[in-house]
C-alpha cells in the first residue's frame, strides 16, 4: 500500500471525511482490493453482514417524452410505434395485479409526457394509496417533480405536498445523471438542471420525505465530475438530511444517442460502488442495482461496500430499453440464495429500511 492509500486508510479507520483529492486518487489507483477492503470496512460499520432487498413492482406509466435525453433508450415521440401511455385504470390494474405477490412498494417512474396533466399522476397515486394503504408508494424522480411544477403552475413544494397528501411516501433517486450543467446541456438540456434536482430533494426532505439519489456514470463525464457529483450529494445530506440510499448507475449505451460509446467495465462499476461508499459517509445505504449492473457484478459488490441489491422488480422497462442484459424480474428465493452464497445475511426491508424479515 503506498503512502497516499495508507493516509486514506487511516482516515477511513478513524472516521475522518475523505476530500475531493482523496476521491480522485482512489479513481486513479489500480489497487482495487485495497479500495474494496476500505469500502467493506465502512459497510460493515453501518450494516454489518446484512444485505437488504425489497419486493416491489415497477410501474412505468408512459414512455412518451418531450426531453429525449441522449443517454435514454426509453423515451420516444408520441408517433413512434413503441409509444404508450397507461390509462389511470390500466395503471391501477397493473399495480393491483402485483399485490398478491407480497410486494411492499409501488415504484412509479415515467417520462415527461407532453399532454398528460399533473392531475393524471396525482389521481394514480391517490387511487393506489386508497386501495392499498399498506403499500408504500415511491414515485417520480426529481426531474418529473420539476416538470409537474412547470406544467401545473404550482411550485415544487406545492406539487410535493399535493402528492404527499394523495399518498406519495418517498422519491426515487433518478434524474440526477451527473450534477454538472455543462454535461446536462449536452445530454439532457430540456430537463431539470443540477440545482433544480438538488432543490427538489431538499424540499422533499424538508417535508419529511425520504429520498434516494443516483449517479449515471460511464458516458462523457470525467472521474472528477463523478467525485464532484458525490460531494454535491454529501453536502445536501449535511444541510438537509433525507437521502436513504445512493445508487450508482452504469450507463447502458445500446439504443441510445450515445450508442457508439462502450459499456463500463466491471472494474469501473465495482470501483465506483466502493468509492461511493467511501465518499458518502453520511448516506447509510449503497445500492448495487442488479438490473443495470447484472446479477454477477451486483453479487461481487457486496464485498466492495454495497449493502443493498434493490428489489425483485416485477417488471422494469426503462433500463431494459437500453439493453440491460438481466431478466425483467428475479424471484425472492434467487435473491436470498445469491446473498447467502456471498456469505452475507439477506434482510427483506420495506422502502424506509424497516426490517421485515431476516433469512
Ligand atoms: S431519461 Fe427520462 S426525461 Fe430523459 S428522455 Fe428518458 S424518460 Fe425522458
Amino acid at each position: 500500500m503506498d503512502r497516499m492509500m495508507q493516509s486514506i486508510a487511516d482516515k477511513v479507520k478513524n472516521q475522518i471525511r475523505l476530500s475531493k483529492e482523496d476521491g480522485l486518487y482512489l479513481y486513479q489507483s489500480t489497487d482495487l482490493l485495497a479500495i474494496g477492503e476500505l469500502a467493506r470496512f465502512k459497510k460493515q460499520a453501518v450494516s454489518g453482514a446484512n444485505i437488504f432487498f425489497n419486493v416491489n413492482q415497477h410501474i412505468n406509466l408512459t414512455n412518451i417524452c418531450t426531453s429525449r435525453c441522449k443517454f435514454c433508450a426509453f423515451g420516444v415521440d408520441a408517433d413512434e410505434n413503441a409509444s404508450y401511455v397507461m390509462t389511470p385504470q390500466e395503471a391501477f390494474e397493473y399495480g393491483a395485479a402485483a399485490v398478491e405477490y407480497g410486494i411492499t412498494e409501488f415504484h412509479i417512474v415515467s417520462a415527461m409526457h407532453p399532454d398528460m396533466p399533473f392531475d393524471y399522476y396525482l389521481g394514480i397515486v391517490r387511487d393506489l394509496h386508497q386501495a392499498f394503504p399498506q403499500i408504500h408508494i415511491q414515485a417520480f424522480t426529481a426531474v418529473e417533480i420539476f416538470y409537474f411544477a412547470q406544467i401545473s403552475g404550482l411550485s415544487v413544494r406545492q406539487v410535493l405536498q399535493a402528492l404527499q397528501d394523495a399518498g406519495l411516501g418517498s422519491l426515487p433517486g433518478g434524474g440526477a445523471e451527473i450534477l454538472n450543467d455543462e454535461i446536462r446541456s449536452q445530454l439532457c438540456p430540456r430537463k431539470a438542471m443540477s440545482q433544480d434536482w438538488l432543490d427538489v430533494h431538499r424540499t422533499a426532505h424538508q417535508l419529511g420525505m425520504k429520498t434516494n439519489c443516483t449517479m449515471l456514470f460511464g458516458h462523457i463525464e470525467s472521474c472528477e465530475d463523478r467525485i464532484l457529483h458525490l460531494l454535491a450529494l454529501r453536502q445536501l445530506q449535511d444541510e438537509e438530511p433525507g437521502f436513504q440510499a445512493f445508487i450508482p448507475l452504469p450507463f447502458l449505451p445500446e439504443n441510445t444517442g450515445l450508442a457508439h460509446l462502450k459499456r463500463t467495465s466491471a472494474v469501473d462499476d465495482i470501483k465506483t460502488l466502493a468509492i461511493s461508499r467511501l465518499m458518502l459517509d453520511n448516506i447509510d445505504h449503497i445500492k448495487a442495482f442488479w438490473v443495470m449492473l447484472g446479477i454477477d457484478v451486483a453479487q461481487l459488490a457486496f464485498f466492495f461496500g454495497a449493502d443493498d441489491i434493490d428489489g425483485t422488480v416485477y417488471e422494469e422497462k426503462i433500463m431494459h430499453a437500453a439493453g440491460a442484459r438481466t431478466g425483467k424480474a428475479i424471484s425472492k428465493e434467487d435473491i436470498i440464495a445469491l446473498i447467502k452464497e456471498a456469505g452475507c445475511i439477506p434482510v427483506e426491508r420495506d422502502t424506509l429500511y424497516n426490517v421485515l424479515k431476516t433469512y
